[in-house]
């Protein structure tokens, strides 16, 4: 199967722009080139920033339900080439072909929910003070969208803002991520062939901090999206800021993880070990620090090693593989470094601890036991597949723990007993929490962080709500 051809679109046209400029996209697991990924120049963004100004004022006068058929149509296309599409984020992204094919329905998921809540953009009628006046709140869209992803979801990361952008009747300039581009290509097409109107939606490439500096300095863009680490959100944010652009910012996590004696501690650990090695924990509401009860600890840490040696780690086209490589070669000294400092920490390694191969990025799946609150791991977001295990004696001391840091975006805890749940629930930092399970992202529910995680949630309502201004208007004599 032929990897994806690799262009810009811009105003309804796929080209290879105009700075002459190019980069390789690299398959993590075998180090190939899969593909040459063009730059846009300063003139194509240009025309990007004129498209996406002339496609607002198409789409925005587009009915929400002649939205819809046309965002359900590319749904429909997104379904049809699925199996390409997920084949060729495991390639570029290294994840197994099961896990980019579930990726891929949770994007058609997404786009059928917001063209179905697009919809729903009520306003309301607010009783007048003054006999004959009629007061009305009107929700429309916030116009031209400059958006930035990360890697890790290549095509829901997109499919998140252009579903709510589009959804909620913006326009959107989208700037994929550079070393998994394919898939936001593929679905571009789908939404072309769909029908959807030249310039509402315009797909860049390049080197990242020129082509956000660029975008945010342009009048055009009145919103900004962004889906990466929380330092780089800081810096688009303070961009932003010089022309009052209102931003989402999806940022990085730290979630713990407090099992308790009463859990089922084999199902727990079974999950545990399942959701940290996913995407081989190249995951933002990946479970990071488990703290697990005294009465518990050892059979718990004994069973995540055990389920860590079990897993299968192989290139994601491989039929069984469990987990594949890590995105670059960058991130295999970053994982070795917190390793080797937890152990310095007194931790002990319990699994895995080293790369595996000398041949694509992969780094066994491990498991550390004891590690101490001062340990790098436990500070700093691992994104990678290494989990930290430590002990807790009591409730309070959990809590204050699984607080500690400026990340809040999930959060989860293993117990049956209901109060203690709740208790959790009420107390805790984050802008999600999953209780006895991991599975906290939907299309119709929710999705952000609070404090460094970021604000702004993506996902249910609240994600088309992102996109769209309230306007007040009071009438007399009308
Ligand atoms: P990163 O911030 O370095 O990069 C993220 C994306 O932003 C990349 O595509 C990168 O090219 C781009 N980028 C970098 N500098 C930019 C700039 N100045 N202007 C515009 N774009 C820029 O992060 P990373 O380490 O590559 O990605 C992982 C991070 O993303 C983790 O912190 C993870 O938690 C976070 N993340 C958050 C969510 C969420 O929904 N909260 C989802 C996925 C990933």
């Amino acid at each position: 199967m032929a990897y994806e051809k690799l262009e810009l679109f811009i105003d309804g046209k796929w080209s290879q722009g105009t700075s002459g400029k190019s980069q390789d996209v690299i398959n993590p697991a075998t180090e190939e080139v899969l593909g040459t990924l063009p730059h846009a120049s300063t003139a194509d963004l240009d025309a990007a920033l004129t498209a996406a100004d002339k496609g607002f004022k198409i789409w925005r006068n587009t009915t929400p339900i002649a939205r819809q058929i046309i965002l359900d149509k590319a749904a429909d296309l997104m379904e049809e080439r699925k199996p390409s599409i997920a084949k060729n984020i495991s390639r570029e992204m290294g994840k197994p072909v099961g896990e980019a094919s579930l990726e891929m329905d949770f994007v058609i998921g997404c786009l059928r929910w917001d063209a179905e809540q697009g919809k729903r953009a009520y306003g309301r009628l607010i009783p007048a003070r003054i006999p004959g006046q009629r007061q009305m709140m009107i929700k429309e869209p916030v116009g031209p969208v400059a958006a930035f992803v990360a890697w890790n979801f290549p095509a829901s990361n997109v499919m998140r803002k252009l579903g709510n952008a589009l959804g909620a009747g913006c326009s959107i300039i989208m700037k994929a991520d550079e070393e998994t581009p394919s898939s936001a290509i593929a679905m571009a097409r789908c939404f072309q062939d769909a029908g959807l109107p030249d310039g509402v939606l315009n797909l860049v490439f390049g080197v990242p901090s020129e082509i956000s500096s660029y975008l945010l300095d342009s009048p055009i863009i009145k919103k900004l999206s962004f889906t990466g680490s929380t330092p780089v959100g800081m810096l688009l944010q303070a961009q932003a800021a010089k022309r009052m652009i209102r931003c989402t910012m999806e940022l990085g996590g730290h979630a713990p993880v407090m099992i308790f004696n009463d859990a089922d501690i084999a199902a727990a650990a079974q999950m545990c070990s399942a959701t940290k090695f996913r995407n081989a924990g190249q995951v933002c509401i990946s479970p990071t620090r488990f703290y697990v009860q005294e009465g518990v600890y050892d059979e718990f840490a004994e069973r995540m090693a055990q389920h860590a040696k079990d897993i299968v780690v192989a290139e994601g086209i491989t039929e069984g593989a469990q987990m594949g490589p890590l995105i670059g070669e960058r991130r295999l000294g970053v994982m070795q470094d917190l390793v080797d400092d937890a152990v310095s920490h007194g931790a002990e390694l319990l699994a895995g601890g080293e790369r595996l191969g000398n041949k694509g990025f992969f780094y066994k799946p491990t498991v550390l036991k004891g590690v101490p609150e001062e340990a790098k791991i436990m500070n700093e977001e691992p994104f990678g597949p290494v989990a930290p295990v430590a002990s807790f004696k009591d409730f309070d001391e959990v809590i204050e723990r699984a607080n500690k840091l400026e990340y809040g975006l999930a959060s989860y805890a293993f117990t049956t007993d209901g109060a203690k749940a709740n208790a959790i629930g009420d107390q805790i930092n984050a802008g999600m929490f999953g209780v006895n399970h991991f599975g906290i992202a939907t299309p119709e529910t929710p999705f952000g962080g609070v404090n460094h995680s970021g604000y702004g949630t993506e996902g249910g309502e609240e994600g088309i709500t992102a996109y769209q201004r309230v306007k007040f208007i009071s009438e007399i004599g009308v």
